[in-house]
C-alpha cells in the first residue's frame, strides 16, 4: 500500500488513554475507542499570556470570576471553553488574513497519520476543519498501519523542509512496532507544534528560558484563566495528574505564573486533603467523577481537563461525557469551573492553531 499525501488537510496528534468500561459493539464503546486519543496540539516562543494580546470581542468578553462564596446561594460560574475558542479563533482568523495580506504567507500545519484508528482519523479531521475555519493551509499525509519508522521519518523531514509548513504534528499513537521517541525527535523544534520535544518542556521547565512551543491543553487550561481573569500568582494551585502532554506541562506554566503548585499523582496519599488547600485545581486523570465538591476549599477555581464517557441509558447514544470533576458537587462549592463537554476540550484545538500562527509569524519575522 502506497502512502497518500492530502494536501489541504489538516489535523493534530493524540495521546491513547485507557478509559473506563471495555464491551464490544456498542456505541458507549465506540466512544470510548474515540476517546482513547485525545488532542494533541502546539507551537510558539512562550510568551505569557499568549493570546493576550490579541483583542477580545468585548460584547463576548467573560468577566471575572469572583472568589468570594461567602453566604448567599452557591453557584459556580461556568468557564465557558467553548465561547473562549470561539474568540480565539476569530482573533487568530484575522491575524492570518493580516499576514497574507501584509507578507502573502498563509500559516501551514502538516499532519501524519500513521494507521487505521477511527479515533486518530476523526481527530485529524477536526483539525483540518478547525485549520479551514481560520484560513490556515493544512496538509495530511496518511500511511498504513505497517509502514517504516523510516518511512514516517521521511516524510517528517520532507515537512521540515517545506517553507509553506509552519507546524507539523504527528497523530499519536504510533503503531507498536515504532519507536515513538525517535519519530517526534526528528521534528524540526521549530515546527514542534505539540510542544513535546524535549528541548521545549525543558526550556518550559527553567527559569530565564522560553520554550518554543507550550502543549496545547495546559497552555488553553492557562489561557481560561487569563480570560476570566483569575489571578494566579501567589495562589495555591493543585494539579492532578503528571502526564507528559497535560499534567507536567500544567504544574509547570501555573509554576512560572508565581503560583505554588502542589502535584497529586496515582500513588498520592489523602489527594483530597491536598486539593482541599487549592485555590486553583487543574484536573487531568481521565477518572470519571473522582474529585468530590467535598474535595474544594470554597471558592476555588476548577478546570477540569478530563473527558470521560459514562453509561447514560437516556442518552441516544448510550454514554455520556463527564469530566474528573463532580462537576454539580463542584458548582455548589468553586467560584468557577470549567464544563465537560465545553471547557477545556475546544481550547486544545484552539491552541494548536494559535501554535502554528505564532510559529508562521517567528519563521516569518512578522
Ligand atoms: P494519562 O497520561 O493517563 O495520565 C493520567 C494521570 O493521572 C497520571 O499522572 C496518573 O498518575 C494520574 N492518576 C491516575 N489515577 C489517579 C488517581 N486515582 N488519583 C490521582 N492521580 C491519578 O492521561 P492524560 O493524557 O494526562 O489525560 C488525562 C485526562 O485528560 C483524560 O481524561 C483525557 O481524556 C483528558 N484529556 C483531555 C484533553 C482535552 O483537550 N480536553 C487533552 C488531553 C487529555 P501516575 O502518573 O502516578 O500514573
Amino acid at each position: 500500500m502506497s502512502p497518500s499525501l492530502v494536501f489541504t488537510d489538516s489535523s493534530t496528534s493524540t495521546a491513547s488513554r485507557l478509559l473506563p468500561f471495555s464491551r464490544t459493539a456498542t456505541p458507549f464503546n465506540a466512544a470510548v475507542s474515540l476517546l482513547r486519543s485525545v488532542g494533541p496540539l502546539n507551537v510558539r516562543p512562550f510568551v505569557l499570556p499568549p493570546l493576550r494580546t490579541l483583542s477580545v470581542n468585548s460584547s463576548n468578553n467573560p468577566s471575572p470570576v469572583i472568589n468570594d462564596k461567602s453566604g448567599g446561594e452557591a453557584c459556580a460560574k461556568v468557564i465557558d471553553g467553548k465561547m473562549v475558542a470561539k474568540q480565539i479563533r476569530d482573533e487568530i482568523a484575522a491575524e492570518v488574513l493580516k499576514m497574507k495580506e501584509a507578507i502573502g504567507v498563509v500559516p501551514g500545519l502538516a499532519v501524519i497519520l500513521v494507521g487505521d484508528r477511527k479515533d486518530s482519523a476523526t481527530y485529524v479531521r477536526n483539525k483540518k476543519k478547525a485549520c479551514e475555519s481560520v484560513g490556515i493551509n493544512s496538509f495530511e499525509v496518511r500511511l498504513p498501519e505497517d509502514s517504516t519508522e523510516q518511512e514516517v521519518i521521511k516524510f517528517i523531514s520532507e515537512f521540515n523542509n517545506d517553507p509553506s509548513v509552519h507546524g507539523i504534528l504527528v497523530q499519536l499513537p504510533l503503531p507498536s512496532h515504532m519507536d515513538e521517541q525517535n519519530v517526534l525527535n526528528a521534528v524540526d523544534i521549530v515546527k514542534d507544534v505539540d510542544g513535546f520535544h524535549p528541548l521545549n518542556i525543558g526550556r518550559l521547565a527553567m527559569r530565564g528560558r522560553d520554550p518554543l512551543f507550550v502543549p496545547c491543553t495546559p497552555k488553553g487550561c492557562i489561557e481560561l484563566l487569563h480570560r476570566y481573569a483569575v489571578e494566579i500568582k501567589g495562589k495555591r494551585a493543585v494539579v492532578i495528574g503528571r502526564s507528559n502532554i497535560v499534567g507536567m506541562p500544567a504544574a509547570l506554566l501555573l509554576q512560572r505564573e508565581d503560583a505554588t503548585v502542589s502535584i497529586v499523582h496515582s500513588r498520592t496519599k489523602n489527594p483530597e486533603e491536598i486539593v482541599k488547600h487549592a485555590d486553583i485545581i487543574i484536573s487531568a486523570v481521565g477518572q470519571p467523577n473522582m474529585v468530590r465538591g467535598s474535595w474544594l476549599k470554597p471558592g476555588a477555581v476548577v478546570i477540569d481537563v478530563g473527558i470521560n464517557p459514562v453509561e447514560d441509558a437516556k442518552s441516544p447514544r448510550g454514554y455520556k461525557l463527564v469530566g474528573d470533576v463532580c462537576y454539580e458537587e463542584a458548582c455548589k462549592v468553586a467560584s468557577a469551573v470549567t464544563p465537560v463537554p465545553g471547557g477545556v476540550g475546544p481550547m486544545t484545538i484552539a491552541m494548536l492553531l494559535s501554535n502554528t500562527l505564532s510559529s508562521a509569524k517567528r519563521i516569518h519575522n512578522f
